[in-house]
């Protein structure tokens, strides 16, 4: 049997009415603070996240689901030539250049070889002379006198034009010229987040022309980490980004408190109360680096008593010793500096502001200074929800100020900052809560059609879906006994008898499910019986 693969789960009804749910209501709330839904590429080029995560962190540098894609023009040459060869070998010059023979040691027992330059443009004349001399080389160096020939290609793009004194010199040398269709290989990577696509896309799209952008995403990003409850490797975020120009205010710290008083609205409508927001500043870069420096100087003396990854990390990014779970070196986290001492005068009065707008709102939250993002454009804000029932993956939702991304990413600046929520877990809480099956909107009514009465069925049940009535159709070979087991499976409030009779008189028998009580109703009459019982 194949199964899904490790880290991915199928998401079946009745959970899914769980997932809709969710998303509906933040579609809902999103709208009320004017944001607007962005779609990015699951897939982007593995460049755009080493720049936009950063190569030194967990997600980069471990677990992303990155491939080649497309072939270089040699990789395909050499494919054929080894299925052709089963017993050859080939070798690859940093050059393009390719070089294929049957024994090992080549140069000493060369006896049929196959030297492939390889060119990504338009071939020149200096390439077809280094094919051949190479070629030239490789024949005075054969020492085995039965060696077959040598053949040399030169492949290139088929796009790609052949001046004339190119093709003479390499018929001259016998050296064979192959045009070939090919897509250049790239290093594509499955999103592992959908922050990184949001700014690409801002900066591609010059949505700066827009002024302030209020954008965001649901959908499913990946990442290679150990399965565990509340973690996946396809797992899905809802996330949102604010982030322009900073003349269209996209620096304010009324943003900041914004989205966090948004964030509290969400988990509150969808019914999760008991959520803590952690809040902490992580300033700007130039605070940073006196943190950096200060952080280095206090491990200097102690990391060697830490965790590998701190020992690690003491050397690499000594930010990142905060993030640190195990127990032996709280203590010693506890006596280092942190960033709310190296605060300068701007990121002390942004940070008071947001915490001022909060409090004005009425959004708690609990400053936590261990608070902070690894990257080095985070800045400022930084943020968490976290959710009790959730145990040892108790984070909702982490998020924070990014102000220096885009520039980073080659665009123009373009303050920001946004969030991402684990929509996994936001669902885990709420089946904690209400089972899946209490936001599931099951059957109004299952139509059970007696004998060849298939197509008065389906004119009835078109008649009742039009006034937004869930119907469930049955068919005309049930016997009435199996129609009403499938009425009572589906969850149906009422089974809806259409037979010969019924169709003449123009009513039908409606009977409650429930209580079992029966009446006939008129066709025109039917909806509105329907949805009148359903009323409380
Ligand atoms: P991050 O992008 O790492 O800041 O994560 C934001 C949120 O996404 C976290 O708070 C989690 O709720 C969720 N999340 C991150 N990684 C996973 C995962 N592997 N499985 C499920 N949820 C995740």
């Amino acid at each position: 049997m194949i199964k899904a693969v490790r880290g991915t789960r199928d998401l079946l009804p009745p959970e899914t009415a769980l997932w809709n749910f969710v998303e509906e209501k933040v579609r809902e709330v999103f709208r009320a603070y004017n944001f607007q839904e962005i779609r990015t590429p699951i897939f982007e080029s593995t460049e755009l996240f080493a720049r936009g995560v950063g190569e030194e962190t967990d997600i980069v540098s471990k677990e992303m689901y990155s491939w080649h894609d497309g072939e270089s023009i040699v990789a395909g040459l050499i494919k054929g030539w080894l299925q052709a060869n089963p017993t050859a070998t080939a070798y690859r010059q940093s050059t393009g250049l390719m070089i294929m023979r049957y024994e090992p040691d080549f140069v000493a027992q060369l006896n049929d070889g196959l030297v492939v330059l390889d060119v990504k443009s338009r071939p020149s004349k200096a390439a077809v002379d280094s094919l051949h001399e190479y070629t030239q080389f490789l024949r005075e160096h054969t020492t085995d006198r039965n060696a077959g020939p040598i053949r040399s290609i030169l492949v290139f793009p088929s796009r790609a034009n052949v001046p004339s004194s190119v093709q003479e010199e390499s018929e001259r040398l016998g050296v064979k010229l192959e045009p070939v269709e090919y897509e250049p290989s790239q290093s594509l990577t499955l999103r592992p987040e959908n922050t990184a696509g949001t700014v690409r896309a801002y900066i591609e799209h010059k949505l700066w022309d827009r002024g302030l952008n209020k954008l965001y995403y649901i959908g499913p990003q990946f990442r290679r980490e150990r399965p565990q409850k509340g973690r996946y490797r396809q797992f899905y975020q809802i996330g949102a980004e604010v982030i322009g120009p900073a003349s269209a205010g996209s620096e304010s710290p009324a943003r900041d408190a914004e989205v966090l008083e948004m964030l509290a609205t969400l988990l509150d409508r969808l019914g999760i109360s008991d959520w803590t927001l952690e809040l902490n500043s992580v300033g700007c870069p130039n605070d940073r680096a006196k943190f950096n420096e200060a952080l280095r100087n206090a491990l200097e003396p102690v990391k060697d008593k830490m965790c590998a990854d701190c020992q690690r990390r003491a050397v690499t990014n000594p930010l990142r010793v905060f993030d640190c779970k195990v127990p032996e070196d709280q203590p010693i986290i506890e006596t280092l500096p942190r960033i709310s001492q190296f605060l300068d005068e701007g990121c002390r009065a942004h940070f008071e502001a947001v915490k001022a707008i909060l409090t004005k709102v009425g959004v708690p939250f609990t400053l936590n200074d261990r608070l902070v993002r690894g990257l080095d454009y985070y800045t400022r804000t930084a943020f968490e929800f976290t959710h009790g029932a959730l145990g040892a993956q108790n984070a909702i939702l982490g998020g924070g100020r990014y102000d220096g991304l885009s520039e980073a990413l080659g665009g123009p600046p373009a303050p920001g900052i946004g969030f991402a929520i684990g929509e996994d877990r936001l669902v885990l809480s709420l089946q904690q809560k209400a089972p899946a099956e209490s936001v599931v909107r099951k059957p109004d009514a299952y139509i059970a059609p007696m004998a060849a009465m298939n197509g008065e069925a389906a004119r009835l049940a078109r008649e009742l879906r039009r006034h937004d009535l869930v119907i469930e159709l049955g068919d005309e070979s049930f016997r009435l006994k199996k129609s009403f087991e499938a009425a009572t499976k589906a969850g149906a409030k009422y089974i809806l008898i259409v037979g010969e009779n019924e169709v003449k008189a123009d009513a039908f028998a409606l009977k409650d499910l429930a209580t079992g009580e029966q009446v006939s109703v008129a066709r025109a009459d039917l909806a509105a019986k329907i949805r009148g019982e359903r009323k409380p």
